[in-house]
């Protein structure tokens, strides 16, 4: 019988957060209260070497996830993935964090997921050793329905042996379960703010003011 884990399951967030808004604050707000988590750990990606405007370096990016969650006890950030100045990807980040200075082997993790993401899921680097890692837990997201039949077959299948209506299962083992957590829905995403930024519209009130006042005094996302 494997040891039961010690603690209280924390959450894993990662994210591009180019730039944070409040659709990531409640996914991580809501995922500590629903699947009751000790806290979450915030982790920005390093620089994707295609998508990144290249005026919004990662480390404002990980500036503006510290302003977002500062004010949160439960939340802490990763920077590692940023000074590591490469493509992030899940796998290697929870092999780190699995490491016994790290995290160690007895703690129960949950990799916190948007819907999009999940259903992604499988064209991610090894994503098949995610669930030997870590426990899943998917956020319900505007526009992104879950619907294991229409999932690529391996995820599917992966979905129907792993799935837990009770999130209880991630404080029971260290990993290995798939969860689904209702949140309030927030059709906010980042896209559509650097897009409101780069047309010269305001952003107000979809991400936090200090946020905002960043991205203004660093020029970030510029009009044009
Ligand atoms: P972009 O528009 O640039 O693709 P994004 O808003 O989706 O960005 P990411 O940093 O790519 O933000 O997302 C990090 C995680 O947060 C992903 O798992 C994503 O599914 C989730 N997420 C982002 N926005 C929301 C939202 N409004 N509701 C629920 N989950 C969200």
């Amino acid at each position: 019988m494997p040891e039961p884990p010690v603690g209280k399951p924390l959450g894993v967030f990662g994210g591009t957060f180019d730039p944070v808004h409040f659709g990531h604050l409640r996914l991580a707000e809501e995922a500590t209260f629903s699947l009751d988590l000790a806290g979450v750990r915030w982790i920005p990606a390093g620089q994707p070497l295609l998508r990144q405007a290249p005026q919004v370096s990662a480390r404002q990016r990980l500036a503006m996830v510290r302003l977002a969650t500062a004010e949160n006890p439960a939340f802490e950030v990763d920077h590692t993935e940023v000074d590591n100045a490469r493509a992030s990807y899940t796998v290697p980040t929870l092999e780190r964090l699995r490491q016994p200075d790290q995290l160690g082997q007895q703690r129960s993790l949950v990799l916190l997921l948007g819907a999009d993401a999940f259903t992604g899921l499988a064209s991610w680097h090894r994503w098949q050793s995610l669930l030997d890692l870590a426990h899943i837990a998917v956020a319900h997201r505007p526009g992104f329905p879950v619907d294991p039949g229409q999932l690529p077959a391996a995820l599917a299948s992966c979905y129907a042996e792993r799935h837990s209506s009770d999130p209880a299962a991630l404080g029971q083992s260290t990993a290995g379960r798939i969860v689904s957590f209702a949140m309030t829905q927030l059709a906010i995403s980042a896209t559509q703010i650097r897009e409101l930024l780069a047309s010269g519209c305001s952003p107000r009130y979809l991400l936090p003011d200090e946020v905002i006042a960043y991205i203004r005094d660093h020029h970030l996302y510029p009009e044009h």
